[in-house]
C-alpha cells in the first residue's frame, strides 16, 4: 500500500465553493506511523467529514467509528477497542489571524489551505481509553485468562509468573488451607 502522503490531509478550501463538501479518511497503521509518539499502533477508524463552506469561515463536522488494536491491559489478549466520536471545528477566515484554540482555528484571507492530520491524529489519541481492557461482555473469560495466568497454568505464557509461590504469606495461606 501506498503510503499517504500530507496532501491527503489538506483542505484546499480557496478552490471550495460555499455548502457542503464530504471527505472520507481511513485512519490506520500507516496513518499513526507517521506520529512517533503515538500510543495508537494498530487501528481501523473511519472518519466522515462534512465540511460547510461559508464566505468567511467553515464549520467541519468529524464523525468518527472504528476500533483501536491493543493488548489487554489485564490478560494480555489481543483484542479491538470500539470507538465512536463526534467532534467540530470551526475555521475563521481572518485578515490577521489569531491563536488558535482546540475548537477554533484560523486562517489567512491570504491562505489556500490548511492541514488536518495532526487534528485527526489528536482527536483519535482522545479516543484511546485510559484502561484497555476486554470489554464488559468479554469480562468473565478475560477474568478466567488473568487467573489462569496468575496461577501460572498457562503454557503458551513462556513467562513464570512471580506471584511469589514460596515468599507471598497469603499464598501459604492458601496451600494451609488446602492441607486443612
Ligand atoms: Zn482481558
Amino acid at each position: 500500500m501506498a503510503s499517504q502522503s500530507t496532501t491527503a490531509y489538506e483542505i484546499r478550501f480557496s478552490a471550495l465553493k460555499n455548502g457542503f463538501h464530504y471527505y472520507d479518511y481511513a485512519l490506520d497503521h500507516n496513518f499513526f506511523m507517521r506520529f512517533p509518539e503515538s500510543l495508537i499502533h494498530q487501528a481501523m477508524i473511519h472518519v466522515r467529514l462534512c465540511l460547510e463552506r461559508k464566505t468567511r469561515e467553515m464549520v467541519l463536522d468529524f464523525t468518527f467509528n472504528g476500533s483501536i488494536h491493543g493488548v489487554c491491559d489485564r490478560c494480555l489478549t489481543e483484542l479491538d477497542h470500539p470507538v465512536e466520536a463526534e467532534s467540530r471545528l470551526l475555521v475563521k477566515i481572518e485578515d490577521e489571524p489569531v491563536e488558535n484554540t482546540d475548537q477554533i482555528w484560523y486562517v489567512s484571507t491570504t491562505a489556500w489551505s490548511f492541514q488536518l492530520s495532526d487534528y485527526l491524529y489528536e482527536s483519535a489519541s482522545l479516543l484511546l481509553p485510559l484502561r484497555f481492557v476486554c470489554q464488559a461482555d468479554q469480562q468473565s473469560a478475560c477474568d478466567e485468562r488473568l487467573s489462569s495466568w496468575m496461577s501460572g497454568n498457562t503454557s503458551a505464557i513462556a513467562h513464570t509468573p512471580a506471584v511469589g509461590e514460596q515468599t507471598d504469606p497469603r499464598w501459604e495461606k492458601l496451600k494451609q488451607l488446602k492441607i486443612n
